[in-house]
């Protein structure tokens, strides 16, 4: 395992972490089949994986409950005797904060749930721009400042999915972030806070951490034959699952990559490759990047995130609603994008808040007709989120 240093934390972590919103389930979502994930664990600690991300919600039955996953990591580490073993970190559920006292309660139950008196990496779980600013009204910079000190929480931070100008406007509120979780893959470098964000981390050492290197698994899953074609002319065969992890591996503005994983076969395999060096050469640099272009012909409308027609004066998040659309066609995968399209767009800025007065048109610059390209996407994901 190879391991590097999470930003101003100081901390040695393995460069593959431990994501555990998507553990071998039976019935449903939240029944985890403790008897697998506990191999998996088992053997990824034993393989060098020294830190294991977790969240309030994962595995729960529905969206932004509370979730199995937490549960069943406490269970886990105390029986092994393994909670000062790994770096365990969990997320605050900002979307289900509303008052400042909730910050503290929630808080109170991860610990119980993880059966634990401390979480190592504390974050601000997704935050978007509204929640943000409503959390920030409650305090919640005070909320980290106690956990620090009571020793709650040994370091704070926050997951997102927002802009790098936000991104960068959140970091500056606040010295003590010392990490950050942000979405990023061969196919995001301009998406959310992308490269820029990362360079910005680096910048000011702020441990940087990924979601989403394999886009959901859709960048290593019915493989369309251009881009299977396109991986076959590589002068070094790989994996898509090789090519996606050591493109992020050798930025070295990337700290630790997480990684959702389903089964022991995926553990095993990811762990052979965050434990052998392998560069990534000019060359192969550009045939990614070619595949990533190729990817974005399969889109479904040509909206650039210009962000020329924003803001709507109703509300209408056009970027984000036009983007996760695309991504579902990109990607084949209508669930994942719908799942984005439901938790990170609020109820009154999805595409059904479009009222056609037409005042975003003259500012497209792809000439795009919004308002039926609103249409479509909400004829795609529907009213609400069912795709489970
Ligand atoms: S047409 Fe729709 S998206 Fe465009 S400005 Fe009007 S409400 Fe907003
Ligand atoms: S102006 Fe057009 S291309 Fe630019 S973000 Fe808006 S819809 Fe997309």
């Amino acid at each position: 395992m190879i391991y590097n240093t999470l930003g101003k934390t100081g901390l040695e972590v393995s460069r593959l972490g431990f994501g555990t919103m998507r553990l071998p389930t039976k019935n449903d979502n939240a029944d985890i089949d403790k008897k697998e994930a506990s191999e998996m664990l088992e053997y990824g600690i034993e393989n060098g994986i020294n830190i294991i991300d977790t969240a309030y919600p994962y595995h729960a039955p529905g969206l932004g409950g509370s979730g199995e996953s937490e549960k069943f990591l406490g269970e886990f580490l105390s029986e092994n005797s393994l909670r000062d073993e790994i770096i365990l970190q969990t997320k605050s559920p900002s979307w289900a904060i509303e008052e400042k006292s909730d910050f503290e309660c929630y808080l109170n139950r991860q610990l119980e749930k993880l059966q634990t008196d401390y979480i190592d990496i504390y974050l601000l779980h997704s935050l978007t721009v509204p929640d943000w600013n409503k959390v920030k009204n409650l305090d919640v910079l005070d909320f980290l400042d106690d956990c620090l000190s009571s020793g709650k929480v040994k370091h704070v931070g926050f997951s997102s999915h927002i802009e790098v100008d936000y991104l960068i406007e959140i970091l500056d509120e606040y010295p003590k972030w010392e990490v950050v979780l942000t979405q990023m893959n061969y196919l995001d470098e301009y998406y959310q806070s992308g490269v820029m964000g990362l360079n910005y981390l680096k910048d000011i050492n702020v441990g940087s951490m990924i979601m989403e290197p394999l886009r959901g698994g859709r960048l290593v899953q019915n493989i369309p034959k251009e881009i299977q074609a396109l991986w076959d002319s590589a002068e070094v065969k790989r994996t898509p699952v090789e090519w996606a992890l050591q493109y992020l591996w050798n930025r070295d503005d990337v700290d630790c990559v997480l990684s959702g994983m389903t089964s022991l076969s995926q553990v095993k395999e990811n762990i052979e490759l965050a434990s052998k060096t392998d560069v990534i050469s000019p060359n192969d640099g550009e045939l990614i990047r070619e595949v990533a272009r190729t990817y974005r012909t399969f889109i479904g409308n040509r909206c650039t995130r210009c962000g020329y027609c924003m803001p709507c004066p109703h509300g209408v998040d056009i970027i984000n609603c036009l983007s996760e659309y695309n991504i579902a066609h990109m990607m084949g995968d209508p669930k994942a994008s719908a799942m984005q399209y439901f938790s990170l767009i609020d109820d009154d800025s999805r595409a059904d808040s479009c009222v056609d007065c037409k005042e975003c048109l003259p500012f497209c610059t792809q000439m795009l007709n919004i308002p039926e390209e609103l249409e479509k996407v909400h004829e795609y994901f529907g009213d609400e989120f069912d795709h489970f």
